[in-house]
């Protein structure tokens, strides 16, 4: 192997972070040899946190009402070819308890930014009522940006992580990816003030995503460096027939277990899924996911009948099967590769 690449990883790991130039480096580098070596450093400085202990979350899509029209995503508010839902409160509170008596320690509110319908007080109320109905469960919402005062509501019902990927830490990838009514800033002022408040925050981005370069790769990792969310959701890009993006390449399983390692050892006891979308680019994304150092899955607990509905991109996976099946097949995946689903609140290791 390369030994300049070999000294990067061991920087890497010893000193938790990389300057700029040195992240592309290794990005551009990669072979099968050094995403080996990232690989088995990352399972090393994961093994004395967490094990092979896998955290689950409980994923409830609760609409896919969007006033957003972001161009890679297939629920974009100018895609007429979505049938549009939005869950009533009685049916989230339902969903929540039911994941409940599956296991799940941590329920996951997402959806479009719907802040017609799911206005703070029915939020506020939706989360009060899972945490009175679900003991000991974490509450976490990834309704998309919001104001401060709206976070603090949240965060006073009840929720106490928020998940809000940044996209892209590049501006200009940003606004490329975006249309103008959206703003850069104002996405990465929310992460703060979900900080400040007190939320344990996540961030993330997609990779291989139209335009992305390898600097626009190497700045994500410096924000997740500087920045060191308590969550970090990446996965590949996929395209979906219904957007501008339709013809663009997705990301690859390869690149995306490459950074799962390097944000282990970024950030060791960061909290890292394996994505549901890595799960879709390969049969076993998910698993490979692990070995490459994430420690987190994020199981469907939404009613069948709106899976369909919530098509971010084409072909996403467990789209038809009940909750309750989606757990038992990730705890038999996951055994099979040599991890264990467990129930817990999953919080991140301090
Ligand atoms: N409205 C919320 C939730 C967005 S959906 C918010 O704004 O945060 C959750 C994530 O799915 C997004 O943050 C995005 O990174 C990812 N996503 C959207 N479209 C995608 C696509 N075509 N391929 C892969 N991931 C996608």
């Amino acid at each position: 192997m390369d030994k300049r690449l070999a000294d990067l990883v061991g920087k890497l790991e010893s000193d938790q972070g990389l300057l700029l130039a040195e992240y592309a480096e290794l990005i551009d580098g990669r072979t099968p040899e050094v995403a080996e070596l990232l690989a088995e450093r990352a399972r090393a400085v994961r093994e004395p946190i967490y094990g092979r202990r896998v955290f689950t979350r409980g994923l409830i899509e609760i609409s896919n009402v969007c006033k957003n029209d972001c161009l890679y995503c297939g629920i974009r508010c100018s895609n007429r070819n979505v049938k549009r839902y939005r869950l009533d409160p009685d049916t989230i509170v339902a969903c929540a308890r039911a994941g409940w008596e599956y296991g799940y320690r941590t329920i996951v509110l997402q959806g479009g930014e719907d802040k017609t319908y799911y206005a703070d007080d029915v939020l506020c109320d939706v989360i009060a009522r899972i945490v009175q109905t679900c003991p000991d469960t974490a509450v976490t919402v990834s309704m998309g940006e919001r104001g401060r005062a709206s976070f603090e509501r949240m965060y006073d019902a009840g929720a106490t992580r928020y998940l809000l990927r940044h996209e892209t830490a590049t501006r200009e990838h940003y606004e490329r990816l975006h249309p103008a009514n959206m703003s850069f800033d104002h996405r990465m002022q929310c992460l703060y003030d979900l900080r400040e408040i007190g939320y344990q925050v996540g961030a993330g981005m997609m990779v291989g995503s139209p335009f992305q370069t390898t600097m626009d790769l190497a700045r994500d990792l410096a924000f997740i460096q500087s920045f060191r969310p308590d969550m970090c959701g990446i996965g590949p890009f996929i395209p979906h027939h219904d957007t501008p993006f339709a013809h663009e390449p997705a990301g690859t399983l390869e690149l995306t277990l490459y950074l799962l390692s390097i944000i282990r050892l970024i950030h060791p006891r960061v909290l890292l899924p394996a994505t549901t979308a890595l799960g879709t680019i390969d049969p076993l994304g998910r698993e490979k996911g692990m070995e490459a150092g994430a420690n987190v899955v994020m199981p469907n607990l939404s009613p069948v009948d709106v899976r369909k509905q919530y098509e971010l991109y084409d072909n996403k996976i467990c789209t038809g099967d009940e909750s309750a099946v989606c757990r038992g097949c990730l705890a038999r995946r996951m055994a099979k590769v040599g991890y264990e689903l467990v129930v817990d609140r999953g919080d991140v290791a301090r």
